[in-house]
């Protein structure tokens, strides 16, 4: 699943993975995960997301081919969120996974100036990683409805970071989508609109592709 930081990647990838009964893998959970254990890559994870900085290829590829690997996303496949990022990492998936290749790459496309907004108002649990937003809080203060973990503003959701993060996915990852058209893989879905209509839409291009 492609598309910009703020598209609702995460969202709809939680909820199609619960729709097609697959492994949702989140390259950002990870991540972040790592971070909160205070692992040694988790440290070095965190230098680069706290300056709105993408992580060197050979690490990232290095966690992604460790997960892919797992019984769960052999047997069953999987939805990939949150990469490939550039050229180079793609290119990198294409030999991981060449027993068994991507059916479909989805760009899941929302204007800059609508993910800015979404962005900016986003708050996220710093437990299981539930996303809310200034417009649709929480129940009860700012403690998660799910897991009763704080709900924050990330570190790398301050405008700045959103504006570098944005120009870095401009200019390295819109190439990826020429590639994959290229390669009769991509497919455009409009993400702008209600989350609902968005999943419905998302569910009818994949199950069109899968036909
Ligand atoms: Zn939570």
């Amino acid at each position: 699943m492609l598309g910009r930081q703020g598209a609702g990647k995460g969202t709809q990838c939680t909820r199609l993975s619960r729709h097609f009964v697959v492994p949702h893998i989140s390259t950002g959970d990870m991540l972040r995960a790592a971070v909160k254990e205070g692992t040694e890559f988790g440290r070095k994870a965190q230098e680069y997301m706290s300056a709105g900085e993408l992580l060197p290829d050979d690490v990232i590829i290095g966690v992604v081919e460790e997960r892919l690997v797992k019984d769960d996303t052999r047997n069953r496949g999987y939805i990939l969120d949150g990469f490939p990022r550039t050229l180079s990492q793609a290119q990198s998936l294409a030999e991981i996974t060449a027993g068994q290749p991507l059916d479909l790459v989805v760009d899941l496309d929302v204007p800059t100036e609508v993910v800015l907004v979404r962005l900016a108002s986003r708050r996220v649990c710093v437990d299981c990683g539930a996303n809310y937003s200034v417009q649709v809080p929480p129940k009860h203060g700012w403690t998660c409805d799910h897991c009763g973990g704080d709900v924050i503003q990330r570190a790398d959701d301050t405008e700045d970071a959103i504006k570098r993060r944005l120009a870095i996915y401009e200019a390295e990852t819109a190439p990826l989508i020429q590639w994959y058209e290229e390669r009769g893989l991509l497919m455009v879905v409009d993400g702008d609109g209600d989350t609902d209509a968005v999943t419905a839409r998302l569910i009818r291009a994949i199950d069109s592709a899968r036909r």
